[in-house]
């Protein structure tokens, strides 16, 4: 049954399974507003107001309740909502109807429509889409289609583009307890364009490339945001034919295929199962719920014993014929157990012990046995243990079951959360078609011929052009100046480049490598400003340090040691080496070291530079003092 993974790093042929991959881009716009009021864009730490809301499923226009948002209800949770004047408002409080849309946002996703030849709508009308998870206050999202179709090129061939979206950003969530979340309001509003393109047959890589190249796209209207968090990927998977799962949330770009290749796994592996089952002949699962608290009050499994002490109860799902089904593992990892666990996981509780791994969770054969005899099951049962507070138990057993019932049909339809790691996990059931309605409160936005004319005589520099470009003008390396253009740093390169008198391959290196390599080291992205970026590179070049030493410069100054680069060198005793006092400390170390100088002329040369560096240690350029110790030594002779 294990199959050799094949070039896509898949254990199954992804063509012939039809692995489908529908892509889904947010994008957060550098707009100076909010979509729907005058509120900067800004992150605030200090979250001084605060207020709480319990949100209830509204009925839609269509006289539905969405599947998805009673299941949210459901879990009983209450939202905590944190802000700050400087950053949100009573509209983002949802005490005050939105404004008129900000036509800087429309004009941004109408650009981006004119980059990928997609056709911009004549009105633009905002829906709400229904959000009961507490991330809006208002429990829906505005949500506007700017444009249709178009084409986006990749690799020699293109993939459609479905829609082009602007929408509202959620809030963003501070704290997820079982029972209570915390929100920030500053993101909640910030303007959002939303890509999605036909999907990509086959290929995890493909999809990672696609993804690339829509973010290169985007960044070359030079309009949208840049850092950490400010583009996320939805991913809408299918193994042949079948139900679609909409994977939420993939942060990094170099993310996209690992997630791919795992949620592929876990859908093939999901179908085998579903094979199984058929194999044993069961048409209908039957499952069973009882309580067994009671039997289970002096359990060997320490796990089950201290649920039960601090008075949570344990339910039992009893599955008929299941027995060996939940640890079947068609592929590592992926298991029905896991599945459940995870369900359990997102609704408050800890996980779940199912019979098949009873032993290894110190459940005997003795509670084995009288568990079976409690629910009226023979031993070819799968027994789920469910443990917690009394209320989510219940919850979970309901959704176990109903999960279990489905499983001999493969994959269910779920919206699932990529993860760090580039798995996915279980969020919640996939929402219903009745979670659009049309928003009144804002009125229709005209598109005028006038205004399309107006942004078409003045489209961005497509970005293979910018990046072949740096190379041509500023002799970069072809690889160096799509990092630099992939850095989001371009735009301040192009204006640094002009006017500092550095070597334009020092300034790209420096704009690309040092954000990355404090990333990695822990600071903060948001404190490396570009003004910060620009500051220090300003300071180089009027030789107030030597280049080794500008990450150092930088870093001091977003830990917020240092406001200025000037600050950061002095802290740091960095201040730059005066031409004068290099001269002498050139001509105090050779005058030291004359007989060497003598004995071995020239070849002294290497020795006489190190000392000096070591004595100028990131004060001075190295190529400064090599000029200045090859003078001292020729006027010396
Ligand atoms: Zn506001």
């Amino acid at each position: 049954m294990e199959g050799k993974p094949g070039r896509s790093g898949l254990p199954f042929d992804p063509a012939e399974e039809q692995l489908r991959v529908g892509l889904e881009i947010h994008q957060q716009l550098a707009t100076r507003t909010k979509l729907f009021c005058p509120c900067p864009i800004a992150k605030s730490d200090e979250l001084p107001l605060s207020f709480e809301r319990r949100l209830r499923p509204t009925q839609s226009e269509m006289g539905q309740i969405d599947p998805a948002a009673v299941f949210e209800f459901n879990k009983g949770r209450v939202n905590l909502y944190r802000w700050n004047p400087e950053s949100a408002c009573l509209v983002d409080t949802d005490e005050e109807p939105p404004h008129p849309p900000s036509t800087e946002a429309i004009e941004t996703a109408m650009i981006v429509a004119e980059v990928l030849g997609s056709s911009t709508v004549d009105e633009v009308h905002f829906m709400r889409k229904l959000v009961i998870d507490g991330s809006n206050t208002s429990g829906f999202q505005r949500t506007g289609i700017v444009a249709l179709g178009g084409a986006l090129p990749v690799d020699g061939t293109s993939v459609g583009v479905l829609t082009i979206t602007v929408e509202e950003d959620s809030s963003r969530v501070l704290k997820e307890g079982a029972q209570a979340r915390e929100y920030a309001l500053d993101r909640m509003g910030v303007p959002l364009v939303e890509i999605a393109l036909d999907h990509v047959e086959g290929d995890p890589d493909l999809v990672e490339r696609v993804a690339l190249s829509l973010g290169r796209s985007l960044r070359s209207t030079g309009r949208v945001a840049r850092g950490q968090g400010t583009i996320r990927q939805d991913l809408n998977v299918s193994l042949l034919g079948g139900k679609v799962v909409e994977v939420k949330g993939v942060q990094k770009l170099n993310l996209i295929s690992k997630v791919v290749r795992y949620e592929g796994t876990r859908q093939m592996g999901l179908v085998r199962i579903a094979a199984e089952i058929e194999r044993r002949g069961i048409a209908e699962v039957e499952c069973r719920v009882n309580d067994v608290t009671e039997a289970l009050k002096a359990s060997s499994a320490p796990v089950v014993r201290r649920t039960i002490q601090k008075g949570g109860v344990v339910w039992c799902v009893s599955v008929t014929d299941f027995a060996g089904l939940l640890g079947f593992e068609p592929f590592p990892g992926i298991r029905l157990g896991k599945e459940l666990a995870e369900i359990a996981r997102t609704n408050g509780l800890g996980g779940v012990i199912h019979s098949d791994e009873f032993a290894k969770q110190g459940i005997t054969g003795d509670e084995d046995v009288a568990l079976r005899s409690l629910a009226g099951s023979d031993s070819e049962a799968g027994l789920v243990l469910v443990g917690g507070a009394r209320d989510a138990v219940e919850n979970v057993c309901d959704l176990i079951a109903e999960r279990l019932r489905v499983a001999g049909a493969g994959v269910p339809a779920e919206t699932r959360a990529a993860t760090e790691e580039g798995e996915t996990r279980y969020l919640r059931p996939r929402p219903g078609a009745a979670r659009m309605y049309p928003e009144t409160d804002i009125p229709q936005l005209e598109v005028t011929e006038e205004w399309r004319a107006r942004l078409r005589a003045n489209l961005p520099v497509p970005w293979e052009e910018r990046v072949a470009g740096y190379s041509s003008r500023y002799s970069l390396s072809g690889e160096a100046a799509l990092q630099l253009f992939d850095s989001g740093n371009s735009g301040l390169f192009e204006d640094l480049a002009g006017r500092l008198k550095l070597e334009p391959s020092v300034v790209a290196s420096f704009l690309v490598e040092a954000p990355v390599r404090l990333s990695r080291e822990g600071v903060d992205d948001e404190n490396i400003t570009p003004e910060a970026l620009s500051a220090v590179l300003v300071a180089l070049d009027s030789g107030k340090f030597a280049k080794e030493a500008a990450v150092d410069v930088l870093r001091t100054m977003a830990n917020g040691t240092a406001r200025t680069p000037d600050e950061a060198a002095s802290k740091l005793g960095l201040t730059g080496l005066g031409d004068e006092e290099l001269r002498a400390l050139v001509r105090d170390v050779v005058s030291r070291n004359r007989p060497l100088v003598k004995e071995k002329g020239d070849r002294a040369f290497s020795v006489l530079m190190g000392e000096v560096m070591k004595l100028a240690r990131g004060r001075v350029d190295g190529q400064k003092v090599s000029m200045e110790l090859r003078r001292a030594l020729e006027e010396g002779q």
